[in-house]
């Protein structure tokens, strides 16, 4: 989708800082970030939210997964660390491409806003 902001830096046509980068997933620091390690997993496909993945995709939510877990381990996150999806209005996304948060770096405070 040539409007969405994260198709366009998964195609190298909007420049990010990329941690990470396979056929399936790419990896790449926030612009904004919240904590001194955010980064933001995202599949290459573009799916506008986790409620929109359909079933027959489920094997890419497993390796949205499994890259926050290599990229903690590879980022050093060893005291934890939390990923996050925020879906839909209610849930406070703002960009309509499904991506995971990996936050780390500092103590995580709960509930979340
Ligand atoms: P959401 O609120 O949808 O869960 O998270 C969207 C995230 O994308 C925000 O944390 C925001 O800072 C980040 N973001 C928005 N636009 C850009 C961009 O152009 N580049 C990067 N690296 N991050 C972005
Ligand atoms: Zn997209």
């Amino acid at each position: 989708m040539s409007d969405c902001i994260f198709c366009r830096i998964a195609a190298g046509e909007v420049p990010a800082k990329i941690l990470h980068s396979d056929e399936a997933v790419i990896a790449f620091a926030d612009v904004h970030p919240q904590a001194p390690t955010h980064v933001l997993v995202v599949p290459r496909a573009h799916h506008t939210s986790l409620a929109d993945v359909p079933p027959g995709e489920d094997a890419t939510l497993g390796r949205l997964l499994a890259t926050c877990r290599e990229l903690a381990a590879v980022l050093g996150l060893r005291g934890g660390y939390r990923v996050v999806v925020n879906t839909g209005a209610d849930g406070g996304q703002t960009v309509s491409h499904l991506h995971l948060h990996l936050l780390g770096g500092r103590a995580m405070s709960w509930p979340p806003g």
